[in-house]
């Protein structure tokens, strides 16, 4: 079967591989629409993850079941499916503990182009089916159903790890779609002022769709000044980081109230530490935490996402800016984000 693959660092490219096998609680899935990610971006490009040769790519899809393992109860051939970037062994420990996304070891929920075989490929397999799919609602299509995947469960679990209460307010610091997904979030959770960080014309247009109160340009001077300036020197409550590199946490540190959180679900590619600025800390004492997650997935989690889409709570269609039709644009696709056009948040392409 062709894929679109990681041949190394540095360098994508179609390949062929061989269809792979479905055990007996898997299922063998094609793909129906698929979008690419920040995150292929990074592992490709930063070699964020380390060497990868011939590594399809991709972990953001709807498909339709073309196989499943004898012991799958609740999926069957010819099923529409959302499918979830992350896919848990959910009969780990590290679920038990209630953080199944590190599954077998730290990220290791995340399997698709990381640690196996992405979902850019004529089929892909999902482990443990029963588990990680949610069929795909009648009133989703599937372009939209693709944000299902990674940006809202993302975006969405910046507010949940910000603990994001009534009238508080937020810095959501990158309005890419995960960003964006941040600020509908938080609106979602309650918050008050939003402060926004971006510039691309049509985030900034998006993210005052969900919620945003402020725009803030990094490029206007530092993020800090400007927040200390809009909010009369008091600062925010929660901040959540989607964008940005390392530095992002120091200016975190800055704007944020005693008892507040820094939350992170960016994908920090590059750097080896993390500065916090310690009297901004409160010299070790400011009750601040510092936090930081890949998405929560499985069946559950993803219906639940749907729902909100369903009962037109959230709409995420707002992302999609480009689509493409036919697997063999998904090498358009994927340049698309590695370039980030101004007008560009998310790019689909539908088979
Ligand atoms: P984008 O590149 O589309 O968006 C990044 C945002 O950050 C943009 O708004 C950009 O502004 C802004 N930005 C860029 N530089 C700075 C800076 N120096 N200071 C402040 N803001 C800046 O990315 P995505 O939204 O697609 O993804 C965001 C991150 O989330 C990525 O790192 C991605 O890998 C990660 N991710 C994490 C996951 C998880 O489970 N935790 C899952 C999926 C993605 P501008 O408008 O100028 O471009
Ligand atoms: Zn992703």
């Amino acid at each position: 079967m062709k894929g679109f693959a990681m041949k190394k660092i540095g360098e994508v490219g179609w390949i062929e591989k061989e269809k792979p096998k479905c055990g007996p609680l898997d299922a063998l899935v094609r793909p129906l629409a698929l979008a690419p990610c920040t995150s292929d971006i990074h592992t490709v490009y930063e070699g964020a993850l380390g060497e990868r040769e011939d590594l399809i790519l991709g972990h953001e899809a709807v498909g339709e079941i073309v196989e499943v393992g004898e012991l799958v109860k609740d999926f069957k051939v010819g099923d529409k499916v959302l499918v979830p970037a992350i896919t848990p062994d959910w009969s780990s420990l590290e679920a038990q503990r209630g953080y199944a996304m590190h599954s077998g070891g730290m990220l290791g929920g995340w399997k698709f182009s990381n640690i196996k075989d992405g979902v850019f490929a004529e089929y892909f397999h999902v482990n443990d089916a029963d588990a990680n799919l949610a069929l795909l609602p009648e009133g989703i299509d599937p372009a939209v159903g693709t944000m299902l995947s990674d940006m809202v469960p993302t975006g969405l679990h910046g507010a949940e790890l910000a603990e994001i209460g009534f009238g508080e307010d937020v810095l959501v610091v990158g309005i890419g779609p995960v960003g964006l997904m941040a600020v509908a979030g938080s609106a979602l959770k309650g918050a008050a002022r939003i402060l926004a960080v971006g510039t691309r014309p049509n985030c900034v247009k998006v993210a005052k769709e969900y919620g945003a109160t402020d725009i803030i340009s990094y490029k206007d001077g530092p993020i800090e000044e400007q927040v200390m300036k809009l909010t009369n020197g008091k600062g925010v409550d929660k901040v959540i980081l989607a964008g940005g590199g390392i530095e992002t946490f120091k200016t975190a540190v800055k704007v944020i109230k005693p008892g507040g959180i820094v939350a992170n679900i960016n994908y920090l590619g590059s750097g080896d530490y993390i500065e916090i600025p310690r009297l901004d800390w409160g010299v070790g004492m400011g009750h601040i935490k510092i936090v930081g997650g890949l998405m929560p997935a499985g069946r559950m989690r993803i219906e639940r996402l749907a729902n909100l889409v369903l009962t037109n709570r959230l709409d995420p269609s707002k992302l999609i800016t480009h689509k493409f039709e036919g697997f063999e644009n998904l090498d358009k696709a994927f340049d698309l984000m590695y370039k980030k056009p101004k007008d560009l948040i998310k790019p689909v392409v539908l088979i």
